[in-house]
């Protein structure tokens, strides 16, 4: 019986912490007042929470603060530098690494584009840029509190890769090989998981409850926030909507289906159709072709509603499904908003009832191409932070 009580006020101690950090976090500067009048926590807990959340070098005191009278309040501020995370986003064709503070702001960036998909040489990519953002930290009392990696690809609940479809990539346990090469804790996850985490968080989704976001790059992923909650399925693996079918005699996907969505309204779709049907002079990319959508390249502009039109077709399905109040598309695709946007409302407006058009939001990711890495970022962020007891989940 004692046992139980004395677990019961740890727990009682540690939500309240908890409360009072999420607070000054949300709301700082703050005072200690204010944070008792708003929590409903009383003075003494409220100060004996601040305290310890001081000594921890989570949240530091300044200044005064504006008072009716009387003696003025210091102000207590979240302590966003007491450690870093590293975001990392594993496209097919480049790598994007972030070193960012506690509140997600980007410190220090990496990107490169990858030459191939052959896994020594993309590890050795990823160990460089890891090993080159630790070098870049500043001095901080926790240092690097985690490294977050969105992949390409399904991972398991034990975040171990099943199957990276355009890495060709099978059965890798990238968590544990990072891990013993760099001794932080390291969260593995799909990166369309990773996208629309991010953007929830920081862009377009804040305060959307019900989010879809489209990750569409070489192939499309997506990732699914049902009621606040990121939902994964049984396995971890939900969310593979570039293999729904959208052509039932289509082209083969590496996937073993046929007619998969990705391979009709993708980036690496894109790059082939523009070179069958010879639109470019040269090499071809997305930003040449992103140029030469600029410059009035008719081939060009017909490619790009095409694309607009496929992705179109897929947001029906999606929509005829979950009826989220927001789709966001996101990763290189959104560079091109100026030029699929009409095509894909034109399509939306043809094929869905007009209820559904009516209560869906199509936006744009507004963290550009950073959304996974910021997502990755701080799913180490949360980690790390739930494993300091500081937010206990809802
Ligand atoms: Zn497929």
């Amino acid at each position: 019986m004692k046992t139980l009580q004395t677990g019961d006020q740890n727990l009682v101690k540690q939500i309240n912490k908890s409360i009072v950090f999420t607070y000054i976090g949300k709301n700082g500067p703050v005072s200690r007042a204010q944070i008792s009048k708003d929590t409903g926590l009383n003075k003494a807990t409220v100060s004996t929470m601040v305290s310890e959340l001081i000594t921890d070098s989570f949240v530091y005191e300044i200044g005064a603060g504006q008072s009716s009278g009387g003696r003025k309040p210091v102000l207590l501020y979240f302590n966003n530098l007491a450690g870093y995370s590293i975001g990392i986003d594993l496209g097919v064709n480049y790598l994007l690494g972030v070193l960012t503070d506690l509140s997600g702001n980007i410190i220090e960036e990496m990107n490169i584009p990858l030459k191939e998909t052959d896994f020594e040489y993309v590890m050795n990519e990823i160990c460089s840029i890891i090993e080159a953002l630790i070098k870049s930290v500043p001095e901080s009392p926790y240092g690097i509190v985690g490294i977050g990696i969105g992949v390409p690809g399904m991972i398991d609940r034990d975040e171990n890769i099943l199957f990276a479809p355009n890495l060709k990539w099978r059965q890798i346990d990238l968590k544990q090989i990072i891990e013993n090469k760099f001794n932080i804790p390291t969260k593995v996850e799909n990166e369309a998981n990773t996208g629309c985490y991010g953007e929830q968080l920081y862009g377009a989704g804040k305060n959307i409850a019900n989010l879809i976001y489209l990750s569409i790059g070489i192939g499309i992923g997506g990732g699914i926030i049902i009621n606040n909650t990121l939902y994964t399925g049984t396995s971890g693996i939900s969310g593979e909507m570039g293999h729904l079918t959208i052509e039932s005699n289509g082209k083969k996907c590496p996937c073993g289906n046929s007619g998969c969505w990705e391979l009709y309204a993708s980036e690496s779709a894109l790059l082939e159709e523009s070179k069958l049907a010879g639109s470019i002079d040269g090499d071809i990319s997305i930003d040449t072709i992103l140029n030469e959508a600029r410059k009035g390249n008719r081939k060009v502009l017909q490619l790009l509603n095409n694309i607009g039109e496929h992705i179109g077709i897929g947001l029906t399905n999606i929509i005829n499904t979950f009826n989220p109040e927001m789709i966001i598309i996101g990763n290189r695709m959104a560079l091109l908003e100026n030029w699929i946007t009409n095509p894909i409302n034109r399509i939306l407006t043809e094929r869905l009832s007009t209820y559904h058009r009516s209560n869906t939001n199509i936006r744009f990711s507004s963290l550009g191409t950073y959304s996974s890495a910021l997502g990755a970022s701080s799913f180490s962020i949360a980690k790390f932070l739930s494993d300091q007891k500081l937010v206990v989940k809802s």
